[in-house]
């Protein structure tokens, strides 16, 4: 089984729809090709902030790079101030989504239950869902990181087919490796993305989801340890935030891809 290596920039409160023109005009100018249509180059993703989205999805028309949102609501439209629908996001061209990126659970009350609403509402709008999942420092700490993991990716993929698998790529992010400099190690990450490979062998009748499903590496992964990381056998592909904010560092994990 070959899946398609993804690496996708968060780019999180950072650029506004000029600075992010900038980064994509840089990104081209700078890929030597890795940007380019090649089945067998990284599906290279990048996440701006909202008001960002339009002006970053026209510029990187006529390339192979793809644009996601950082958040979704599960409603249609309604009373839900700060929040933005599967509608306003597809009319903007964004393909994919990142969902419960751990700075959502930690400072926005974003739960388990919220996590899967959001998932379900990208899937029905046909985005592709990078749903994130990582224990804190305490919890592994306290050797708790398969059971936090597993309730996450469970609850995350509640009603969840194998055929809207297709459609959802999990980033196992460690929240103590996140914007800390602190990596996951190659051995402890690849552990981790083991266990949830096997893990969506036993919720998923079909082998097919676990074999297929990328598992993307996220927290602090730079040019100088992606290749490292990438190299794992159930590491397939990078969440990059810091990283991402620079052509040159996030080419240079591209590249660790090719
Ligand atoms: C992230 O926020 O998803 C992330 C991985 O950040 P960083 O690469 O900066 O650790």
């Amino acid at each position: 089984m070959s899946r398609r290596y993804m690496i996708a920039g968060n780019w999180k409160m950072n650029n506004t729809a000029a600075e992010g023109v900038a980064l994509i005009k840089d990104l081209k100018a700078q890929c030597g090709g890795c940007c380019c249509q090649n089945e067998k180059a990284p599906e290279v993703v990048v996440c701006p902030t909202f008001t960002t989205l339009s002006a970053v999805v026209a510029e990187a028309s006529g390339t192979a790079l793809k644009v996601g949102a950082q958040n979704i609501h599960w409603a249609e439209n309604g009373a839900y101030t700060g929040e933005i629908s599967g509608a306003m996001l597809k009319e903007t061209g964004v393909t994919h989504v990142i969902i419960g990126h751990s700075e959502r659970r930690q400072y926005f009350g974003e739960t388990d239950e919220t996590v899967n609403k959001r998932t379900k509402a990208a899937l029905k709008h046909g985005l592709v869902a990078i749903v994130c999942i990582g224990e804190t420092l305490e919890e592994r700490a306290s050797d708790k990181t398969e059971a936090v993991v597993e309730r996450q990716v469970r609850a995350a993929l509640a009603d969840v087919t194998a055929d809207d698998m297709k459609n959802v790529v999990l980033a196992y992010e460690p929240v103590w490796a996140i914007g800390t400099g602190m990596v996951a190690t190659d051995e402890q990450a690849q552990a981790v993305h083991a266990f949830v490979r096997n893990l969506l062998k036993s919720m998923f009748k079909c082998p097919c989801v676990a074999e297929n499903t990328r598992i993307l590496y996220g927290g602090s992964m730079k040019p100088g340890n992606a290749a490292g990381l990438l190299a794992q056998p159930d590491i397939d592909g990078g969440l990059i935030g810091g990283a991402s904010l620079k052509a040159a560092d996030f080419l240079g994990i591209v590249k660790c891809a090719l």
